[in-house]
């Protein structure tokens, strides 16, 4: 029977989920007029799967639609409420609450609200949520949440494998090099790669946001002043350097925390070649055993890949609105061609002249994991994709797959970094700073910092821009303007990430002369599976 190899079918499922996603967004994600509910004190509301809130008596209006979700919310014998769930400039639309659609006149003693998201919507106010959630969804938004669980189902078994994935894998790789100083220039050349690609991304990222400009003209008046509330650069930093040295090892793997893990294999692994003889071969046969059985395991798990990306893909176009697009589209595209530079230029570049691959071969043998990366916005997640592709389609030995792969999956983020840099100058120019070149610069070098201690995790990036915007004096809360964007470009940016560290793999595996005399084909060789 003709069967499709894997990166094919998860394009297809992909372009699928995204069109059916769009029709519904287009079909079903806005109501003609908001939906009204009263409901008894004391009923008890579902939240998701696990928890209920007991909500008070009132009636509940709201009208949802991609760009802003509007709740009216009135509780018996209590002043009513109205929340904005959405864009930070619908603040002053809400205090005259001209060109908003609310029922009624709420009266003088009415409460306003705005919250940039659902996420924190819920963590602020768990009733309002919890009523919007049973009552007031659009059709298209309960059926990307329920595709999102269904998606997230598929994130759980990949993330289910990756820690003992990673463990065995990166022991296996080292107990296997035989001596300690390899490691070290392996190391050494890692790193590099690492700091040259995202100095490289950074570059790319500032070039085009100064040719564009896209925050110039857009008008926003200026957000008060940053609350401080955010860590300073030193102590996010200092952070991971305590993560390397977990104390308590099995703790770091019972909280999966990969930094932790990664430094305690490689020091475990390094410590079995130091002891040497039998001992060490004894050690290396069981974690290459093990290794062998989890990735067995990932095979598995990924047949499934074509299943839960197009779960993702429906899930995060159905609720995405175009609006959103046309008022932050300069921006989006800034982004989008920055990455789009170093992903197709810089990056092919480097994997032509430094590791002498044919660029268009890797990134088809890479393709699983890039198209995985692309829907779920995650490298962490996608890791034990990576790695499969990595060693089984592109031909890269375990040894340097396993140790330059978890390691880039937590610290080179090409991809974060770039986007970091484009978004903090997006907002000064929006804001009305201009940041001088020293200023620019500043931007560059957190950035790179900022990128190094993101988690591979969906909106990492944007949590960890407060730390830049600190650095040169921005409003942190001017990050509400982006917000409502941020999954979009973090599909791509994660895809990047995971592209630039698959090159890495590429290049440090030439270095390695070992590998550079006897590179492997690109095709599988696990004939059981069409990957
Ligand atoms: N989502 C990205 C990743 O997993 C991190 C980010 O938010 O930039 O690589």
């Amino acid at each position: 029977m003709l069967r499709m190899a894997l990166h094919w079918q998860i394009l297809c499922t992909m372009l699928l989920g995204a069109a059916l996603g769009l029709t519904l967004n287009a079909v079903g994600s806005r109501q003609p007029e908001g939906q009204s509910t009263e409901h008894p004190g004391g009923a008890v509301q579902r939240v998701g799967m696990s928890r209920a809130v007991q909500v008070t008596a009132g009636t509940m209006w709201s009208l949802d639609t991609p760009e802003r979700i509007l709740i009216q919310f009135e509780p018996q014998g209590d002043s009513p409420r109205r929340i904005v769930v959405g864009d930070h400039r619908l603040i002053e639309q809400l205090l005259n609450d001209e060109g908003e659609p609310w029922p009624g006149d709420a009266g003088p003693d009415v409460r306003r609200e705005v919250v940039p998201t659902l996420k924190q919507l819920e963590a602020a106010d768990l009733q309002a949520y919890a009523l919007f959630q049973a009552h007031g969804r659009s059709w298209a938004r309960c059926l990307g949440d329920w595709s999102k669980l269904l998606g997230d189902l598929f994130l759980r078994l990949l993330k289910m494998i990756s820690i003992p994935l990673i463990i065995t894998s990166l022991l296996s790789g080292v107990t296997g090099l035989g001596h300690a100083n390899r490691l070290g220039k392996m190391f050494g050349r890692t790193i590099l790669y690492y700091l040259v690609t995202s100095l490289l991304a950074i570059t790319v990222g500032l070039i085009l946001v100064n040719i564009i400009n896209p925050g110039l003209g857009g008008g926003v008046e200026e957000i008060a002043q940053a609350n401080a509330a955010g860590k300073g650069l030193a102590v996010v930093l200092f952070e991971q350097l305590q993560n390397m040295i977990p104390p308590n090892p099995f703790g770091a793997v019972a909280g999966g925390n990969f930094l932790s893990i990664i430094a305690f294999s490689l020091m475990f692994g390094i410590c079995t070649i130091l002891v040497g003889g039998v001992v060490a071969q004894r050690i290396h046969e069981l974690v290459d055993a093990t290794f062998q059985v989890m990735m067995k395991f990932t095979l598995l798990i990924i047949r499934l890949a074509p299943v839960g990306v197009f779960f993702l893909m429906l899930s995060v176009t159905a609720t995405q609105g175009a609006g959103i697009f046309r008022t932050l589209g300069w921006y989006m595209l800034t982004v989008t061609c920055a990455l789009a530079v170093h992903a197709l230029i810089v990056l092919p570049g480097i994997l032509h002249f430094v590791a002498k691959r044919n660029p268009l071969e890797y990134a088809q043998a890479m393709s699983p994991a890039l198209l995985t990366a692309f829907s779920s916005a995650s490298s962490n997640g996608t890791l034990p994709l990576t790695l499969t592709s990595v060693e089984k389609r592109a031909g890269i030995s375990n040894r340097v797959g396993s140790f330059v792969l978890p390691l880039g999956a937590t610290v080179n983020m090409d991809g974060t970094a770039l986007y970091e840099v484009v978004a903090v100058l997006f907002i000064a120019q929006l804001t009305g700073h201009d940041l001088a070149l020293s200023q620019q610069v500043v931007v560059a070098i957190t950035a790179l910092l900022a990128s190094i201690g993101a988690a591979g995790i969906p909106h990492a990036g944007l949590v960890m821009m407060v730390i830049i915007l600190q650095a040169v004096g921005l409003p942190t809360e001017s990050q509400g303007l982006i917000i409502a964007v941020d999954r979009v470009l973090d599909m791509g940016r994660t895809a990047v990430n995971v592209w630039s560290d698959s090159c890495g793999c590429a290049v440090v595996s030439r270095l390695e002369t070992q590998e550079a005399e006897s590179p492997k084909a690109y095709v599988s060789r696990e004939g059981d599976l069409n990957i």
